[in-house]
């Protein structure tokens, strides 16, 4: 066990039928990167189909990788697994996987980041990646009845020419994207470095989010808000420090995509009672549960709303959650109805039950 899932007690006994509610309760995935999927068996496996080296050959050998002190450290092994991603192939069956895990956990709806400019620095193109995700999306789809689309993440610590230049590769295939966001080593690297990016994906038609009071102080979020015209913050825990702007984020209706698993994990708070979620909630502010990079903090989605029963959330609480990020994705408003109306059926089915 890590050292950080150590570190919060349950207070609740959660009942087997409350556990297997959740995973029921229809949702929506709004703040999950695909690589963040890339389980152990799956990276070796791609390993070996691709010929990539990797410095460790058994996968009790990886799993032991997969303790972090804090984010920079997550992020060294991350980057480093996605080297065993090559061809559409690896990216559409890496979609599937977390698409049939996703469906297992109730996702209905999932808006999912790609991190683009690590794929083009391991020598890939963009096409590859683009149309492995979405021949994925369109097979999960399929079978899982799950919808949903990609939005390209901009790495935020690498170069700026990059991150352009992925802009410039975005505009041939925007139609198949469905926003622009920001993402990876927050500190240091304010939102302000990238209006001109998101000013062109606006002028796409690209939907705008990032990540932001993550590590990251209040103050980017409100750059995240004033330059970057974020319609979502990714995590956003830090803009509790600043009583305007959670006042903002409620009077404007910006939601926040958290991730409790993720965080505790990341050292962002070390209990997860500490995950000020709930004072966000009392002060008016919409927030989501979902998994962040799950392969890596211990879980999926249906896993994070279950720690949050464990902490005491009410079901009346989870559901909130789960009503809001069916309400706040990007779903057209026909498809928002659909799911709504499949989450009062799945409402109705169960408050007797748990
Ligand atoms: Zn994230």
């Amino acid at each position: 066990m890590n050292k950080s899932d150590a570190a919060t007690t349950p207070v609740a006994n959660i009942s087997a039928a409350t556990r297997q509610a959740l995973l029921a309760m229809p949702k929506a995935e709004l703040h999950l990167h695909i690589e963040g999927t890339l389980e152990p068996e799956l990276a070796l496996e791609l390993a070996r189909r691709n010929d990539v080296q990797l410095p460790w050959d058994s996968l009790d050998d990886l799993r032991s990788q997969y303790s972090f002190e804090n984010l920079q450290s997550f992020l060294d092994l991350y980057y480093q697994l996605m080297a065993v991603l090559r061809t559409a192939d690896d990216f559409c069956d890496l979609m599937l996987a977390y698409l049939a895990r996703a469906s297992a956990d109730g996702v209905r709806h999932a808006e999912i980041f790609f991190d683009p400019q690590v794929h083009l620095d391991n020598g890939l193109d963009f096409d590859t990646v683009v149309d492995g995700l979405l021949e994925g999306l369109r097979l999960g789809g399929e079978r899982y009845g799950i919808s949903g689309g990609l939005i390209l993440s901009i790495v935020r610590d690498k170069p700026i020419e990059s991150a352009q230049h992925v802009i410039d590769l975005a505009e041939r295939r925007a139609h198949d994207l469905l926003g622009i966001g920001l993402d990876s080593a927050e500190v240091g690297y304010p939102p302000s470095l990238f209006e001109e990016c998101f000013s062109r994906a606006r002028a796409m038609g690209l939907h705008c989010v990032a990540h932001a009071g993550e590590e990251g102080p209040a103050d980017y979020v409100e750059q995240a808000l004033d330059l970057l015209h974020a319609e979502r913050i990714d995590h956003g825990v830090h803009a509790i420090d600043s009583d305007e702007i959670t006042a903002r984020l409620a009077y404007d209706r910006i939601a926040l995509t958290m991730c409790p698993l993720s965080n505790r994990r990341l050292q962002v708070i070390s209990d997860l009672r500490d995950l000020p979620i709930r004072r966000f909630l009392d002060r008016g502010v919409a927030a989501t549960v979902n998994s962040d990079d799950p392969a890596y903090f211990g879980g999926y989605i249906g896993a994070n709303y279950q720690a949050l029963a464990e902490i005491g959330f009410s079901l009346d609480e989870l559901c909130g959650f789960a009503k809001n990020s069916i309400s706040y994705s990007f779903a057209d408003e026909e498809r928002k109805h659909q799911l709504l109306s499949e989450f009062a059926e799945w409402k109705q089915n169960t408050a007797e039950n748990v």
